[in-house]
């Protein structure tokens, strides 16, 4: 190895150096270890899909020695993290995360979003008028997958850029759309496909599967794992943190008749329709996921070049459990319990491949979760909903409709997707209607209505600038060209889609902008921070330990106590 090659960011090639000049130094406390010589080797960004920070201590008792006890014994906790923006989704929640910045600048504003001109909504990785098919997949794979609708960099693309197209980035995750986005426009990204139980990919990355993932998908342990039936892992009067098992606010696996405990999935495939989708609304999703990060690491050598590399894990069965359960529920309580044993067993993975400080690890999550609003509602905690039997969205647009209809004799509304609101434009031009004037009729009656938190007209958003609280993260959620005419939020534990599930999250409220940040390894320091900071401060942060520029669009800033906290 020569020399000239350790301005490479090795940090054994700093090790090297150390070594022949007759010094020895562990490269964890040297003070120049922020210097262009030293960077972590690869990262590893690892994003628990609707995790709330109190499931760290909720569960506390219960988690072993090797997973989040040795990654909170060891790492620096932030507990007062919190999103920027208020429509908290999956798609603008990864994207946050890697970009360094909101909606409003990265342009996803929800999972998808109503394009007037297509007369429909499109999915946040679907690019319309491109010809991308899905590599590897069954017929109802989606189509036309790419992150082209992510206006800026991530911080893996800026990596590469700085990197001479050296340094790479794999991501997977079970969701589409948390693969793609994290990966960014340059790297690799892999989705399960639930008609087949295969990991896929897009023609946007490459036109086959690599060889280690066909040999993966052969492997059949989505198949295996599909025999298995769901209990919980210790027993369950030990569960003392959740709710009882039986109760009226979970929903039942598709093909099951209640929510509890035992799970059979191999009865539930047995019925007409079931895919294999079943998996991830069970923990055995994301085991399935940690067996394809570890399988991608090795193969993919990542890691191991001159340059740093980033894995991305996304893990989904997190949440698509906690809409079918809550947040107080047995299985979310068990799925925690076996997260931590699958994060144990990853850490002993990784220390086979790695020192500690050659990696460097960051958990965070894409939003939080409120519980389920009729639990709330029986506990006489108010919510917006008088009952449980309609939703509060369909009664929402029959009322808005009604409502512009007896005041501009035509129904303008022409669509609710999410918080964004669509009038008819053409239809107002035809009656010669000035739509500023619709707007701020219609921001004044969704804002009588007592269910709603409040709305915000584009003619507002565009001349007002809020910084702070619920209008400030309804600003961040606010792409002039994708949003519409309004934006409108609900009152905190309301749901306008009851029906679809018990609960989730999508509002700007604390419990769905609230998620933890944990940095683990290279040589972060041990410790926790109460500092109000957001997990758009991720990719930049990480920059600086990548020595590698922020993303195009960053509006968030380095955690300084990592830097500088010892
Ligand atoms: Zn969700």
């Amino acid at each position: 190895m020569q020399l000239t090659s350790c301005i490479s960011f090795l940090p054994r090639c700093l090790a090297l150096v150390l070594l022949l000049v007759g010094g020895s130094a562990q490269s964890g406390t040297d003070p120049d270890r922020h210097s262009h010589e030293h960077t972590p080797r690869l990262v590893i960004g690892i994003t628990v899909d609707q995790m709330r920070p109190d499931y760290f201590y909720r569960f506390w008792n219960h988690y072993g020695e090797g997973g989040f006890k040795r990654l909170l014994d060891n790492g620096f906790l932030f507990r007062n993290a919190k999103f920027r923006h208020g429509h908290t989704a999956t798609g603008p929640g990864h994207a946050a995360v890697y970009t360094g910045t909101t909606p409003r600048v990265h342009g996803l504003i929800g999972n998808r979003w109503y394009v007037p001109e297509l007369g429909r909504e499109i999915n946040v990785v679907e690019v319309p008028d491109s010809t991308y098919t899905t590599v590897g997949g069954g017929p109802r794979a989606g189509q036309n997958r790419a992150p082209g609708n992510m206006m800026v960099t991530t911080i893996g693309d800026e990596l590469r850029l700085y990197s001479g197209e050296r340094s790479r980035t794999v991501s997977v995750s079970a969701k589409d759309r948390a693969a793609i986005l994290s990966g960014g426009h340059t790297g690799d990204a892999y989705w399960f496909d639930r008609a087949t139980g295969n990991f896929v990919t897009s023609t946007f990355y490459r036109d086959e599967l690599p060889e280690w993932l066909r040999s993966f998908n052969q492997r059949g342990l989505a198949r295996e794992f599909l025999q298995r039936t769901w209990e919980p892992a210790r027993p369950i009067e030990t569960y003392v943190e959740s709710r009882p098992d039986r109760n009226p606010y979970e929903r039942p696996l598709p093909g099951l008749y209640r929510a509890t405990f035992p799970m059979d999935l191999s009865e539930i495939m047995r019925q007409p329709n079931m895919d294999a989708g079943i998996l991830n609304v069970t923990p055995f999703g994301d085991e399935l996921l940690f067996e394809l990060a570890k399988t991608a690491l090795v193969e993919e050598a990542l890691g191991q070049g001159e340059t740093p590399d980033m894995l991305l894990i996304g893990l989904s069965a997190a949440d698509i459990i906690g809409h079918y359960f809550g947040p107080a529920s047995k299985q979310i309580q068990d799925y925690y319990i076996r997260l931590d044993e699958y994060l144990a067993d990853f850490l002993d993975f990784l220390d086979e491949h790695f020192e500690r400080d050659e990696i460097l690890i960051v958990i965070t999550a894409d939003h939080g979760a409120h519980y389920v609003p009729q639990y709330l509602h029986d506990l006489r905690i108010p919510t917006g909903h008088s009952n449980f039997h309609t939703r509060l969205n369909e009664t929402l647009r029959e009322q808005l409709r009604g409502h512009l209809e007896r005041r501009f004799g035509t129904d303008l509304l022409l669509s609710i997707s999410g918080p964004h609101i669509h009038l008819n434009h053409p239809r107002m031009a035809e009656l010669q209607l000035d739509p500023a004037v619709v707007r701020r009729e219609t921001v004044r009656f969704l804002q009588s209505l007592d269910f709603v938190g409040g709305a915000l007209s584009a003619d507002t958003l565009d001349q007002a600038e809020f910084t702070e609280g619920v209008r400030g993260r309804m600003m961040q959620t606010y792409f002039p060209a994708r949003s519409g005419d309004v934006l409108m939020w609900l009152t905190p534990h309301t749901r306008g889609d009851l029906g679809t599930g018990y609960t989730g999250h999508g509002t700007p409220w604390t419990t769905d902008v609230h998620v933890p940040i944990l940095f683990y390894g290279y040589d972060i320091p041990h410790g926790q921070s109460s500092a109000p900071v957001a997990p758009s401060d991720i990719a930049s942060t990480l920059a600086v330990f990548l020595n590698s520029p922020f993303p195009s669009g960053n509006t968030g800033s380095p955690l300084n106590d990592l830097l500088y906290g010892h």
